[in-house]
């Protein structure tokens, strides 16, 4: 038998090793994949949201209205990401440190890869030096104009007060979600150009001053707010999953103003408790109602 050797000229080969074949899987994930399994996911592809306040509550909802289908978010915040917070946040340790628009961005290019994320990096009322920088009201103007829905998760009375008055002036629909110290519940509220504004829902607290009836936030009155090492504010003491349930809520009452397919809610305030009156934890017990505009009210409603 003839050697390799003589075969080749001399040279000395080796047998080749058989290639490795292997078959790989092929997977959907297109819009018409996702439409299959979603009842409002083709509606959403061309609603936009404004989302204001990527903390606990709004991360959460960010990524939802992402994977419901909306297909373009705005999402703004000036802060940063930090890790400590990581018991109720969407983002991770890999989000140290980071913008959480930019980290936020592209957890939801993962998870909702159809929809496109804007993230203007700002602090709304910020110092504008000699006029430099952006103008963060003329931004938020041109948005809400634009836009088929605000979505504040700044748990900020004024600033919520502030874009309910932007939002109503470019009849741009509302949706605010908050919780409170003690994540025993929280609120959504919904305000639209022909019905309550976030004044509006301020006076009804007014005329609540005890702050334990509806439309009051559940809060612990034992608790006292934190300030941990590194942290800059005040911040609150609780789960996180209590108050997922309150940005799912949100995203809930965002999907009913967005998608057609989708039932209309008949309410503008719910409050949700995530306690009996014996202080047993229970999934959530929500009281809902639909307030019209307050008699003390001074902004421009649109008449119904
Ligand atoms: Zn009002």
């Amino acid at each position: 038998m003839a050697s390799n050797k003589k075969r080749n000229g001399g040279r000395t080969t080796q047998p080749k090793p058989s290639t490795p074949r292997r078959l790989l899987r092929g997977f959907r994930a297109g819009p018409g994949d996702l439409a299959q399994r979603s009842t409002v996911f083709a509606d959403l592809q061309d609603r936009s949201v404004l989302l204001i306040g990527l903390g606990n509550l709004g991360s959460t909802s960010a990524v939802q209205l992402g994977r419901e289908g909306v297909g373009a978010l705005s999402l703004v915040d000036f802060d940063y990401y930090d890790p400590a917070t990581g018991v109720r946040h969407q983002l991770d340790l890999r989000a140290a440190g980071l913008p959480k628009t930019q980290a936020l961005t592209e957890q939801i290019q993962w998870a909702a890869p159809h929809t496109a994320v804007e993230t203007p990096q700002f602090r709304l009322g910020m110092a504008r030096p000699n006029g430099e920088g952006p103008d963060t009201h003329d931004f938020l103007v041109d948005t809400i104009a634009a836009t088929d829905l605000v979505y504040d998760a700044t748990a900020d009375r004024g600033v919520t007060s502030y874009l309910s008055d932007l939002a109503l002036a470019a009849d741009t629909p509302m949706i605010s979600v908050a919780t409170a110290n003690g994540t025993l519940g929280g609120r959504i509220a919904r305000f639209e150009p022909t019905g309550i504004c976030s004044d509006c829902l301020d006076w009804y607290l007014i005329d609540q001053p005890d702050e334990t009836s509806w439309p009051h936030l559940p809060s612990d009155p034992e608790l006292a707010l934190v300030q941990p090492a590194g942290c800059g504010e005040l911040t609150f003491v609780g789960t996180g999953f209590e108050p997922a349930v309150i940005a799912l809520g949100g995203v809930q009452a965002a999907i009913a103003v967005l998608s057609p397919a989708y039932p209309t809610a008949d309410w503008n305030v719910a409050v949700v408790t995530m306690r009996d009156s014996d202080g047993s934890p229970i999934p959530g017990n929500t009281d809902n109602r639909r307030l019209p505009t307050h008699t003390s009210c001074s902004a421009a409603h649109k008449p119904s």
